[in-house]
């Protein structure tokens, strides 16, 4: 596994100026997952590679999904064989590449009665053998009592037994960086805050994408001999710029998600359960935190930053008012939200839960190539598709083969240097580098695995790198530099929302930092006290929009019905 030397402001300028003079063998639209995929088995597969985000990498669906690596349940549920062995592949692939980034977590789903206790274990038997599950992840029915032992604040009265199976959990916009911080470590030549705004184009064929580089506002055409478009819900807006009439192909779906502190809803596994309309919904624990999730609705409006509605933070506050015996959760408890939207391939007559998840490729008249539909569980193989028909067109054309430099199932992901047994291997750093705080580590680990470790030797070489950026906040001086050194980091909420992660898993969502953070990344920068006042003002108003759902702390519930 390569690792970038740097891939931060410095990288961004370089890239800007290596876009605008080289020609490349393939042009990226889109830093998600899909993009940053594409773009890493691209350059194992030895191509010329360049890539464009018009904002921050993993700013849309791939910083705002459920973050699980399914292992492909749900999908023998909707009878699709072919995706549950595709899913189930792809989360052992995963775990081998980058095992911080794909942790095994336990699934407990409470039934009430016979006939559901029967029809899960029913399913649950069926996928341990397709799926080829290993031994100590196979499946267990459980009675009442065993239930409650696993999560004892069910309501007692309703629990007939539970059927207990294995998912992965990731952190989405992570796994976005650690590919693409992969990819640019084999050469490719990525650049956020970099938008496709239109295509030129010889002979009826694309020849160069037209990129906007929104901080210095110049425009100069990108060339490349293939381009992909892998824009997520923007797949359809891309493909427009093409010029000729080009019929929409997705249908956009809006899922939620609520973040509660976990001393409200204490839960140490996943708990799934079934909401009002009889739809699956889920429980997380993560750390001082706990998330329920999520909602398929047809969706209309803004593609940047989709608002959460009442109805919906309702909807899962209801479903898991029905299975806790808690104090009632209201909107009160909500500290952190989150709204993605599924870039779905539409399919005549279908509601938003019916459509399949499945990926498709879109060839236009003009050779753009278009990727729709997905999910993050199999963001490899889809790279893999798409990577194998730009190939073909490369060969087309008359270039000579690429010279291979590794496999996408083979190459560990930047970070992913670490035993597949991340407790055990985060244990032994603990012991390893006893003058680092053992928060610090985990955090560390949690986010970057070796590359995490990598910070704490520095941290424990030199202990003003582990200086907390807010006392008791687990942030330090050591971590912030390295996202603005080596992921990229170009504003505030880049770090705080989409590196550290401190919007999502943070029950103050980084405000504590903000202040801090704002200054030790405008040190790097080069930002004066105007940009750095600027840039704390602007997240504050971020949070705010976030939860804008949210009741005033003041407000009376009654006030919050009426909202
Ligand atoms: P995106 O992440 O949206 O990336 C597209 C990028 O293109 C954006 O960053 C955008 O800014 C950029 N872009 C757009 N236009 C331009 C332009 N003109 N120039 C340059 N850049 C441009 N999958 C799972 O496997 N497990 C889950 O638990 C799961 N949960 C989900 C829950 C929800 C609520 C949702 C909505 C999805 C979930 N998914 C899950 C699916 C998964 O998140 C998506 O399939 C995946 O993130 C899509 O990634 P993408 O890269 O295609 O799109």
């Amino acid at each position: 596994m390569a690792r970038p030397p740097e891939f931060s402001f410095r990288t961004r300028r370089t890239n800007l100026e290596r876009l605008a003079n080289e020609a490349f063998d393939l042009l990226i639209i889109g830093g998600g997952i899909t993009g940053a995929g594409i773009a890493r088995d691209a350059t194992l597969r030895g191509l010329n590679v360049a890539l464009v985000e018009r904002r921050d990498y993993a700013v849309g669906t791939s910083s705002r999904s459920s973050k699980m690596i399914h292992g492909g349940l749900r999908y023998l549920q909707q009878g699709d064989v072919g995706l549950v062995m595709e899913a189930a592949n792809e989360r052992r692939v995963l775990r081998r590449l980058a095992p911080h980034l794909a942790r095994p977590i336990k699934v407990v789903v409470p039934v009430h009665g016979r006939s559901g206790y029967a029809k899960i274990r029913a399913g649950l038997w069926t996928f341990d053998r397709m799926a080829r599950v290993l031994k100590d992840e196979r499946n267990q029915m459980l009675g009442p009592d065993e239930t409650l032992a696993l999560v004892p604040n069910l309501r007692r009265e309703t629990v007939y037994g539970a059927g207990v199976y294995y998912e992965c959990l990731t952190d989405d916009a992570r796994l976005v960086m650690a590919n693409l911080r992969s990819a640019a470590a084999l050469g490719a030549v990525a650049v956020n805050y970099a938008k496709v705004t239109g295509f030129l184009s010889e002979g009826g064929r694309l020849t160069a994408g037209v990129v906007h580089d929104t901080v210095s506002g110049s425009a100069f055409p990108v060339r490349a001999k293939v381009i992909v478009n892998a824009a997520g819900p923007w797949v359809d807006a891309v493909r427009a710029l093409q010029g000729a009439e080009e019929q929409a192909k997705l249908h956009l779906t809006k899922g939620i998600h609520l973040v509660v502190p976990a001393e409200r809803l204490p839960v140490s596994h996943i708990v799934i359960m079934t909401a009002g309309d009889k739809r699956s919904v889920f429980a997380v624990p993560h750390g001082e935190v706990v998330y329920l999730g999520t909602t398929d609705t047809d969706y209309e409006g803004r593609y940047d930053d989709p608002p959460v509605l009442i109805e919906d933070a309702q909807y899962l506050l209801d479903a898991a008012n029905e299975y806790f015996d808690v104090d009632p959760l209201t909107l009160h408890d909500v500290v952190g939200a989150w709204a993605g939207l599924r870039p779905l391939l539409h399919q005549e007559g279908k509601k938003a839960a019916e459509i399949s998840r499945k990926d498709e490729i879109l060839i236009g008249p003009s050779g753009l190539i278009s990727i729709a539909g997905g999910k993050l569980t199999t963001y490899r193989r889809m790279a893999e598709r798409i990577v194998t028909v730009v190939v073909a067109r490369l060969q087309e054309a008359g270039v000579a083969a690429p010279q291979k430099r590794g496999d996408s199932d083979q190459d560990t992901l930047c970070g992913g240097d670490i035993d597949e047994d991340v407790d055990q291997f985060t244990a032994e750093i603990k012991q390893r580098w006893s003058r680092v705080p053992e928060d610090i580590v985990d955090r560390l680990v949690r986010l970057h695995g070796g590359d995490g470790e990598r910070m704490i030797e520095a941290m424990a070489a030199d202990p003003t790198l582990a200086r907390r950026c807010a006392p008791g906040s687990p942030v330090t001086l050591g971590e912030v530099r390295y996202a603005v050194r080596e992921e990229m980091v170009l504003t505030l909420e880049d770090y705080l929302e989409r590196r550290g992660r401190l919007l999502l898993w943070d029950v103050q969502n980084g405000l504590s930092v903000a202040q801090e953070v704002a200054q030790i990344i405008g040190e790097m920068l080069g930002w004066d006290r105007k940009r750095i006042d600027s840039e704390v003002a602007g997240y504050r108003r971020h949070v705010e929009d976030v939860k804008a759902f949210c009741p005033p702390i003041e407000a009376t519930p009654q006030r919050v019905a009426n909202a």
